[in-house]
């Protein structure tokens, strides 16, 4: 068995997905082998000498070694100027070298002129003309070496991205093409995501042998013929994973505690939208694998994966410290309005939380159900800031209930914490095709393909989309507060580097330390 992770997602840190289902592979002694076609194509192509063009392509070009290195190196992340010249130059070359495909390409984006990823129809046209894709010279060559080598029978993809899906049907329709009978698997988060919708029918038959919904462990090893029986949590495994080479100053160690959310409540989610059940490894577990993976990995920083990181497994972490910085999604829960609570969250080496307050209007959040105090969410960035904790604070405008009072209330919020606010996200609502919401609002049907997970709809306080956009850019963004909150996100990477920016200085593992 072969598992791919396909271009095009943000190459900083091994696929999570792939190394859960490696560990169940590798539980049941199953052979495998792993491609990680993101990071390789991707290099393919940056190392590929563009066409003759403009200054600043050549000149990119020509300095194309130096910034590789310097993503892997601790420096440029003390040096915001020289870190963005060398994203925003990796990024001007895999432009030009999408340009000819009619693809406008970059580190995390692939959208195709006339393509879309949420049409079955087009994704089909990228599996029969995979030769279209730009990728093709890199992946033609390393699938066919594959094939000869590891003979599989059975080639899995993991699709979580949309900026994937055009690439992994091309992929796909390339095996189609060379070997007839090896089984061809898609699952990960959209391929769950386009099961979910209602009515839901498979348009890929004849092309895609099976498309798995959810957790792929239990139907990666049926398929294999493997019974199952009682627990089957299995520790992620990255052996087979170059974890040394991402664009990273040294190995992230992705971790999934949980699928699901154990809030669950919010109105706009789409993990609520789609019913995926929480499921959460118990916290004790969650320790052991986090140990032995920090022995094995050697990683600079844990990501922590989970939609919300529980309190409790927080808590189980400030007990037990894994040892390397930390990072995740938490929800604004009274727990942090706990000034020692905190203080114990950065002993254990929490770098930053990433906090999704939406909107600073409490009446916006109550009727999205967020669960979160306003008064309680100023207490606890203040905390978090005194502790030493950054925050990536996630905002959604043009959500139902909000109009532009609402809209102004978020900005003297934001404005308000200016000093405990580390880094911003900005997103205009999107209404979840298959939302509970859907059914009280006037919708259009399906704007973009059969595929697209949204829908669009007539705003209640008539807060449409443009004049949302217009707030942002012309009002939000410009507070001189804000925009200098902005300009620290780091470009492209966003919060996967943005903890690298406020370790405190160089952050010693007590491995390194001894
Ligand atoms: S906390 Fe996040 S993941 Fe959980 S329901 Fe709310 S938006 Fe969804």
């Amino acid at each position: 068995m072969i598992l791919i992770h396909p271009p095009v997602a943000k190459p900083c840190e091994p696929p999570a997905g792939i190394a859960k289902l490696c560990g169940a592979l590798n539980h049941h002694g199953i052979r495998y082998g792993v491609l990680d076609a993101n990071l390789e194509g991707l290099l393919s192509l940056l190392k590929a000498s563009p066409v003759p063009s403009d200054t600043w392509t050549s000149r990119a070009f020509r300095h194309l070694s130096k910034h590789l290195s310097s993503l892997s190196s601790w420096e440029v992340y003390q040096e915001n100027g020289r870190y963005r010249r060398a994203v925003k130059d990796l990024n001007r070359l895999l432009e030009m070298a999408g340009r000819s495909s009619g693809v406008r390409l970059g580190l995390t984006n692939y959208q195709h002129d006339e393509l879309s990823p949420a049409r079955s129809t087009d994704l089909i046209r990228a599996a029969e003309h995979p030769e279209d894709n730009p990728f093709y010279p890199y992946f033609k060559k390393r699938l066919t070496e594959l094939l000869k080598s590891e003979q599989p029978s059975v080639i899995g993809f993991s699709l979580n991205y949309l900026s994937q899906a055009l690439c992994t049907f091309a992929m796909i329709g390339l095996l189609r093409r060379e070997c007839p009978k090896v089984k061809l698997v898609s699952g990960g988060g959209l391929v769950t995501s386009w099961m979910r919708r209602p009515h839901w029918k498979n348009p890929f038959e004849g092309l895609v042998d099976h498309l798995v919904a959810g957790p792929g462990e239990a139907p990666l090893l049926s398929l294999m013929e493997v019974m199952q029986s009682g627990n089957n949590h299995y520790s992620p495994n990255y052996d087979s994973l170059p974890v040394r080479d991402y664009f990273a100053p040294g190995p992230i160690l992705p971790y999934s505690s949980s699928s699901g959310c154990y809030w669950n409540r919010c109105s706009f989610c789409p993990e609520r939208a789609e019913e995926n059940p929480y499921i959460a490894i118990p916290a004790e577990k969650v320790i052991v694998d986090l140990l032995r993976l920090v022995d094995k990995q050697k990683p600079v920083l844990i990501h922590l994966l989970d939609n919300a990181i529980s309190p409790s497994l927080m808590k189980a972490i400030a007990e037990h410290p894994p040892g390397v910085p930390w990072y995740g999604f938490a929800r604004i829960t009274r727990h942090l309005i706990d000034p020692d609570f905190c203080l114990a969250l950065k002993q254990s080496g929490c770098v930053m939380l990433k906090l999704g307050l939406e909107s600073g209007d409490q009446s916006v959040l109550d009727s999205l159900q967020k669960g979160i105090n306003l008064e309680e969410a100023s207490l606890a960035l203040k905390n978090l800031r005194k502790a030493g904790i950054s925050t990536y604070v996630y905002l959604l405008f043009g959500t139902p209930p909000e109009g532009l009072i609402e809209a102004r209330r978020t900005l003297e919020f934001i404005v308000k914490h200016q000093d405990c606010i580390g880094f911003l996200n900005l997103a205009v609502f999107n209404m979840p095709i298959y939302g509970p919401e859907v059914d009280q609002m006037e919708t259009k049907t399906y704007y973009e393909g059969d595929l697209s997970l949204y829908t669009s709809f007539d705003h209640p306080k008539a807060w449409s989309r443009p004049l949302v956009r217009q707030f942002l850019d012309k009002k939000f963004k410009r507070h001189p507060a804000i925009a200098s909150i902005l300009r620290r996100d780091p470009p492209v990477f966003t919060s996967n580097h943005a903890p690298f920016f406020v370790m405190d200085s160089i952050y010693p593992t007590p491995r390194e330390a001894n």
